[in-house]
């Protein structure tokens, strides 16, 4: 592809951001498309010297990963009721006036639970900020309960609180790890939000060697690396069908590039270009 002086820009801000893949499957997304745009990483530390730096550029829109993704909302003129909900934004576009953020992490999740039968009740582990996604997207499920495991008593008060006043506040409680064993027995969806099982928490897994899963539920890792976790394959031992965090990350990304370009993304292209970035043997 050729860059010009009529090419547009797009990108992903973060700190630490080198390890990001959406550069990756973004790219390969516009080339394939043949569309005149270029997505591009930027490390930033400044949030809000940054976004008015790429308002004064001209930038079309832009990803937003850790730590940025809750700091962003003031500095949007506009957000979709989603993203208040989650009280996170992953996409901004530019409205003409001003920065309209969303958040595509409920869609990316939502994306592979899409024949998922009923779901009674969820448990998702972890109460941090990728967690509330999953807590919408189970409630967009129709999960009639969803339980919320964590570690610390006073942060599990918190997110219970932050849910008050919506639909979802009537069907989530929050719980301790040690509470664990008896709410898995019932669980129609286990989704693992912690780093448990990813870096140097890879031997690690959020369940014990003991707990059981009910027959015909689904197992959920929200991490890629490695393709499947210890989580998954305790899950996949004990006959549960399961699902690690690609796809997720993959429907996200397609999500915000056709907000961006106001056309379909093609989905198979991007996970594709991730697939072989994770997984192929050279990588
Ligand atoms: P976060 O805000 O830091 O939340 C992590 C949660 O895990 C917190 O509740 C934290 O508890 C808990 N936790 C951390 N270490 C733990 C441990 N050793 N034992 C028990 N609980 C522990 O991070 P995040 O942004 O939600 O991301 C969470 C995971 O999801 C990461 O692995 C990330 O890569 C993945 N993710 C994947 C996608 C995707 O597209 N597939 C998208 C977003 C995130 P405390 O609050 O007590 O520290």
């Amino acid at each position: 592809m050729q860059i010009t002086g009529k090419t547009k820009l797009l990108g992903v801000i973060g700190d630490p951001i080198s390890h990001s893949l959406s550069p990756v499957m973004q790219n390969a997304a516009i080339a394939y498309l043949g569309v005149d745009y270029l997505y591009v990483p930027f490390l930033v530390r400044e949030l809000e010297i940054a976004v008015r730096g790429l308002a004064a550029l001209g930038i079309a829109g832009f990803n937003i990963t850790i730590p940025h993704k809750q700091a962003i909302l003031p500095l949007l003129m506009e957000v979709t009721p989603i993203a208040g909900l989650v009280g996170a934004v992953n996409t901004v576009w530019w409205n003409g006036y001003g920065w309209s953020g969303t958040n595509t992490d409920v869609e990316g999740f939502v994306a592979p639970l899409q024949t998922f039968n009923p779901c009674s009740e969820a448990v998702v582990l972890g109460c941090g900020g990728a967690a509330r996604a999953v807590v919408v997207g189970c409630h967009q499920l129709n999960c009639q309960r969803i339980h919320v495991v964590g570690r610390r008593a006073e942060k599990l008060v918190e997110f219970q609180k932050s849910w008050q006043g919506t639909a979802i506040g009537d069907c989530l409680q929050t719980y301790l790890w040690s509470e664990l064993p008896r709410l898995l027995p019932h669980a129609d969806l286990i989704i693992n939000t912690t780093p448990l099982g990813m870096g140097a928490d890879a031997d690690q897994s959020p369940l014990t060697a003991e707990d059981r899963l009910k027959q015909g539920a689904i197992a959920y890792d929200l991490i890629y690396t490695p393709h499947t976790t210890k989580f998954l394959q305790q899950a996949r031992n004990q006959g549960v069908q399961i699902i690690n965090g690609m796809e997720m990350l993959v429907q996200q990304g397609a999500a915000s590039l056709s907000i961006w370009l106001g056309q379909p993304a093609p989905v198979e292209v991007m996970r594709q270009s991730i697939t072989e970035v994770l997984y192929s043997p050279q990588n």
